[in-house]
């Protein structure tokens, strides 16, 4: 696998197919007003998959060139207000917010034209009035919350941090009752106008292979270890209304490598071994069995950007041989300002017939133009025509 710096060199630069799809997207929003509509459109673009999956020696990197007609449709039905699905579904995962959430985020996202917002957590060190705004905004969404989001909450040091007064109030439960149903940590959230559900790993996640927490996760969920915990997790994937589940946690799932710059691998001292949450994996796996079909699975937590080594990045996303996307969204500080401009960014997914088609991390201007566009995955040829 080539360095990601390597690989940011290479493809950092906005291609001809993500400006025609924000066409593409902005012109079927219009057209979604006036209640009927469909695109039709050809574009070419190419991509180079950088996934790979440490224990699969068949995995290769490849690179992908194709002509790919794109029919995007979103019909209302006649007499009914139920939508069909759009073939092309486009997604915005938000990376670890940590106090970085402005309108402008809000507007960026309308501007891109996406079909559902889902946010990783740590908004900041229980910060209510974010999720307040994240929980206003008109679009559709899910939501789970971090370790941040439980800062001064969840562990004995935290709580003798804390600058408020616990006993007068709850600032954990205050972000669960503003975020209501979109928080989907131990639940799930169903999109029936996208035909799939959103399942919610365990909440307030620290991640690793330790139970932490016990007492705050008592007193919670009225749960004790692991099992317990990915059983909730199954349980709410059981009432998922569609087959297609996203899989939406805080830190990733164990299994993802043990390197220091893996999608969970730990980057601090001792360096090295998996971080990745156990009882998430193991959900995981057991939705699977079951049937499901589970095309992505996204997180954040392990932040890109690591404290052993500045020559690298953490890699960003693994595909498993599964063909779930795993990716981890948190591009931190995801809001930089520039001497001339005010940049902030958002990790893309686009799903088409339940699996996804392409994921990238983009980087919008002041005025919400894609200004690089970093591809991370793209589906091969054969398994789209298949
Ligand atoms: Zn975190």
């Amino acid at each position: 696998m080539p360095s990601l710096q390597a690989f940011a060199k290479s493809d950092r630069k906005r291609l001809p197919f993500i400006e025609t799809a924000y066409q593409i997207s902005e012109l079927a929003n219009w057209l979604l007003t006036t209640a009927i509509a469909v695109i039709h459109s050809e574009m070419a673009f190419c991509g180079t998959n950088r996934g790979n999956w440490r224990d699969d020696p068949l995995t290769a990197q490849y690179e992908c060139s194709m002509n790919e007609k794109l029919h995007t449709s979103a019909t209302v039905m006649p007499g009914t207000d139920e939508k069909q699905p759009p073939e092309l579904i486009k997604i915005a995962v938000i990376g670890d917010v940590h106090d970085q959430w402005e309108a402008a985020d809000g507007l960026a996202l309308q501007q891109l034209g996406i079909d559902l917002a889902l946010f990783v957590g740590d908004f900041g060190n229980e910060a209510v009035e974010v999720v307040r705004a994240i929980a206003a905004l008109d679009i559709p969404k899910a939501v789970i919350l971090g370790n941040h989001d439980a800062w001064y909450s969840a562990s004995s040091w935290g709580k003798q941090k804390c600058p408020y007064d616990r006993t007068q109030e709850d600032r954990v439960q205050q972000q669960l009752e503003l975020l209501g149903d979109l928080h989907v940590g131990y639940g799930k959230r169903d999109f029936p106008n996208l035909n799939l559900t959103v399942v919610g790993a365990r909440p307030f996640s620290w991640g690793g292979s330790d139970w932490k927490n016990p007492e705050f996760y008592q007193a919670r969920y009225g749960i004790h270890n692991f099992a317990q915990s990915t059983a909730h997790m199954v349980t709410a994937a059981n009432q998922a209304a569609h087959n297609t589940i996203i899989f939406l946690g805080h830190c990733g799932p164990l299994g993802l490598g043990d390197r220091p710059d893996d999608p969970c691998g730990k980057d601090w001292q001792p360096i090295g071994g998996d971080h990745g949450d156990p009882d998430f994996a193991a959900a995981i796996d057991q939705v699977r069995q079951q049937g499901k079909s589970i095309p992505l699975v996204t997180f954040g937590h392990m932040h890109h950007h690591l404290r052993h080594t500045k020559e690298s990045l953490r890699t960003p996303l693994l595909v498993s041989p599964d063909a779930t996307v795993y990716l981890n969204a948190a591009a931190v500080p995801r809001i930089i300002q520039t001497d001339s401009d005010r940049q902030r960014n958002f990790s893309l997914v686009y799903l088409r017939n339940g699996s996804v088609l392409q994921a990238s991390l983009i980087w919008v201007d002041a005025n919400f133009t894609v200004i690089t566009e970093q591809i991370l995955y793209s589906q091969p040829t054969g398994a789209i025509e298949g």
